[in-house]
């Protein structure tokens, strides 16, 4: 097996792989809809639950072939019953996003905001809670991959149960690395794709969720025909396939990723994860670098960090300089503020990152950029 050239991705996913699980890409051609094909997805969908401690007997995987937005999407137009209204608990891009779903397909909803760089107010959204007793489902995100906030799941989760909603959490950018247990932190459905923590490629999402709110679900209004988790799920049960073409190269490089991931264990996977995240946070630090998020509600995942007011940072020029030494870094997203994001995601590990900080050094040296950076006020 040759190596191919390894490029240290610190952007927000893909994240870098491993060698093994590139070339588990290469197989022998075959039409997905042989046995041998469907039996492999028995076992992956197996998988997906079991990384967030989900009793296979309530919950299950729906697999469906898109980027982690189709999840999103999925959850929001199935869940919702006629007449009922969704609430959307809104801190960042990525619950921005859920509202957007939302506003497509015409759900009545509730765009409930709290700022980008705080935990949302529980009394509030208690409040909202009670007082729209027709809400049915409850919408969050649990690492804010826009800012790197961590949301209070566990929390939220109760609330929504409290007052009858299913609750459904976006967390396709800490799924299989922070860990997760899907009845603990009182998630309904979560969800992810293959190209973040699981350390594979694109194309390949899926919602982990209860079997009976889907069985419950088949009675609500089909509002997609392609992205409908309740037809999705009837299929896989009846036939062990998806319903139209699986990606089949993702799917492979998949099973081999689930095989590294079970090998190298959930606690020591979040511990790398972590000593990537705190080697990135000392990394900004000696370079005098601020962060958007206060430590004690970071995610571990994601570092924002604010440009500096000097008239030689050029982030892109910062990053075109990495780039061409294997690093990417990634702009943020947040509309009121310049920021960069660091990632912890992938295949890496902190001797990565010491790497990264010498190169990044480098470049802001050559663009003649002050160290420790300097900020107005
Ligand atoms: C990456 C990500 C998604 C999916 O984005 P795609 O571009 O569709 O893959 C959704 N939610 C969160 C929180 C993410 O980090």
């Amino acid at each position: 097996m040759e190596a191919i050239k390894r490029n240290v991705l610190l952007n927000p996913g893909p994240s870098t792989t491993t060698d093994t699980v590139k070339y588990a890409q290469v197989v022998p051609d075959i039409c997905p809809r042989e046995k041998d094909f469907s039996g492999l997805m028995k076992g992956l969908r197996e998988d997906l639950v079991r990384i967030v401690h989900g009793d296979p007997e309530k919950f299950t995987s729906v697999l469906f072939c898109g980027s982690g937005t189709i999840n999103i999407d999925v959850c929001l137009n199935s869940l919702l019953p006629a007449g009922k209204k969704v609430l959307v608990v809104n801190n960042g891009a990525y619950s921005t996003r859920a509202v957007e779903i939302c506003r497509a397909y015409g759900l009545p909803h509730i765009d409930l905001r709290f700022p980008v760089d705080q935990q949302p107010d529980l009394e509030l959204v208690e409040k909202t809670l009670r007082e729209n007793p027709d809400i049915a489902l409850m919408h969050t995100t649990h690492n804010e991959t826009g800012t790197g906030l961590l949301n209070p799941i566990r929390a939220l989760g109760a609330l929504a149960h409290r007052y009858g909603a299913v609750f459904t959490v976006d967390t396709t950018s800490s799924y299989a690395m922070r860990p997760i247990d899907v009845e603990k932190d009182n998630i309904d459905f979560c969800m992810a794709s293959a190209q973040k923590g699981l350390m594979a490629f694109t194309g390949l999402s899926f919602v982990v969720g209860r079997r009976a709110i889907i069985a419950q679900s088949a009675g609500y209004p089909v509002r997609s025909y392609y992205c409908n988790l309740w037809l999705q799920y009837d299929y896989f049960e009846r036939t062990g396939e998806m319903h139209f073409t699986p990606p089949v190269q993702t799917i492979y490089a998949t099973l081999q990723a689930l095989r590294e991931y079970w090998a190298e264990g959930e606690e020591a996977k979040w511990a790398r994860h972590s000593r990537v995240f705190r080697a990135i946070n000392e990394g900004l630090a000696e370079l005098g670098f601020r962060q958007v998020i206060r430590p004690e509600l970071r995610s571990g995942l994601v570092a924002s960090a604010l440009y500096p007011d000097d008239p030689h940072w050029s982030f892109e020029r910062i990053h075109d300089y990495c780039y061409e030494r294997g690093f990417t870094i990634y702009p943020g997203k947040i509309s009121s503020a310049n920021t960069f994001r660091l990632c912890a995601l992938g295949a890496i590990d902190e001797a990565d990152i010491r790497d990264f900080f010498r190169v990044f050094r480098q470049g802001m040296t050559e663009l003649g950029v002050q160290i420790p950076v300097i900020y107005k006020e």
